[in-house]
């Protein structure tokens, strides 16, 4: 399977507007950070980890053919802005799109997709089959997912292990027993904001103590802010094992 990172940076993505600080203002293409998704390729399924605002050019800037689901960590705007076009994936496919959520994040969908879900559509919006996620491990194609729940202050977000790659993002506290859960994987994505205190986000600090306490052979840091520094000074001062992820990174899993 391949993984690619769509978006590594956080919720107003990397440069920020109008803001002329020196990530922002960095020639450098790693610190060009859209809203953190990834694309989860098997033999024969793909599917996209959140819909944020910057789907679309996701899609075309990774020349993205095909879809076969897409699911969500939670409803946050930054995760979820860009659903409306899957529609892209109707007209090519002829299908409607799997979206996998737990409840929660269903409900917050349908009311912010009211057009999606109204008994008397508009044409050409998007065609959706909402999939809920529950605690057990779900199958998408032939990709299994394994829901790991976190939590992003006061709000639970799911977490997903697929084999032994394990992606997480918007966490500050993850509680034992689902920690377990990540024991053993050899790729763990985490969140890592920024070096300041933050309430609903790893700090960097808090996200490399992490990493060496799970231990996986690499870890890759994403949703990271502007605030966090440039990819090239803070990659170099990550202990082995640890990389900042970047837009465009492609891992085989
Ligand atoms: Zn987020
Ligand atoms: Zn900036």
């Amino acid at each position: 399977m391949t993984i690619t990172f769509l978006g590594t940076g956080t919720s107003q993505g990397v440069p920020v507007i109008a803001c002329g600080c020196e990530v922002c203002s960095s020639p450098d293409g790693r610190d060009k950070r859209l809203r953190s998704s990834i694309l989860v390729e098997s033999d024969n399924t793909t599917i996209v980890i959140d819909s944020g605002p910057d789907f679309r050019y996701q899609m075309l800037r990774a020349n993205v053919q095909k879809m076969d689901g897409v699911v969500f960590t939670h409803e946050h705007k930054d995760h979820v802005a860009g659903m409306d076009d899957i529609r892209a994936f109707n007209y090519k496919q002829q299908a409607p799109m799997d979206i996998y959520a737990d409840a929660r994040v269903q409900s917050t969908i349908v009311r912010e997709f009211p057009y999606v879900f109204a008994e008397n559509k508009y044409p050409g919006i998007p065609q959706v089959n909402l999939r809920t996620i529950t605690e057990e491990p779900f199958l998408v194609g032939d990709i299994r997912l394994t829901p790991i729940e976190v939590m992003h202050y006061k709000l639970p977000v799911l977490g997903f292990r697929i084999n032994d790659f394990t992606y997480i993002t918007d966490a500050k506290t993850i509680a034992d027993s689902e920690k377990e859960k990540l024991r053993g994987t050899k790729i763990l994505v985490l969140n890592a904001l920024q070096k300041q205190a933050h309430i609903s986000h790893f700090t960097f600090q808090e996200a490399i103590e992490l990493a060496q306490e799970i231990g996986a052979e690499t870890t890759y840091f994403t949703h990271i802010s502007h605030r966090l520094g440039k990819h090239a000074d803070v990659s170099s001062e990550l202990p082995a094992g640890i990389k900042l992820a970047y837009d465009g990174l492609k891992i085989s899993i």
